[in-house]
């Protein structure tokens, strides 16, 4: 198997770049670090809400909100396997009562991958 931390390094540059993704369309809740929130883009317009701009509007929230779930619950797996790697329980399947190895080429195309191929759901 290759370097653990070659996959750290794969899974930290992931993670940077996700949170900087959810740094533009969210906030994080201050109360729980995997919490994010799609915030509604605001262009600093006063004027009484045009029907139109409402409905781009919100078209543009349902879009941002879809966006941040998905990034929302790749950070989970990312620092779920960040946490794996730290507990030294990274790269392993568990499924089927044995501890056994997840392939390096499915590490390779996903480092946090939790599952051998053979147990991917
Ligand atoms: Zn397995």
């Amino acid at each position: 198997m290759k370097d653990i931390n070659y996959f750290k390094a794969k899974l930290e540059e992931e993670k940077r770049k996700i949170e900087e993704e959810l740094s533009e369309t969210s906030i994080k809740n201050p109360k729980n670090k995997n919490d994010w929130e799609a915030v509604l883009p605001t262009d600093g317009d006063e004027r009484e809400p045009d029907p139109n701009e409402a409905a781009d509007n919100l078209e543009d929230y349902e879009a941002a909100f879809s966006v941040t779930d998905v990034l929302e619950a790749r950070l989970l797996d990312i620092n779920n396997a960040l946490d794996a790697i730290k507990n030294g329980t990274y790269g392993k399947c568990n499924v089927g009562g044995t501890v056994h190895d997840i392939e390096e080429d499915r590490l390779e195309a996903n480092p946090a991958s939790i599952t051998c191929t053979e147990h991917l759901k």
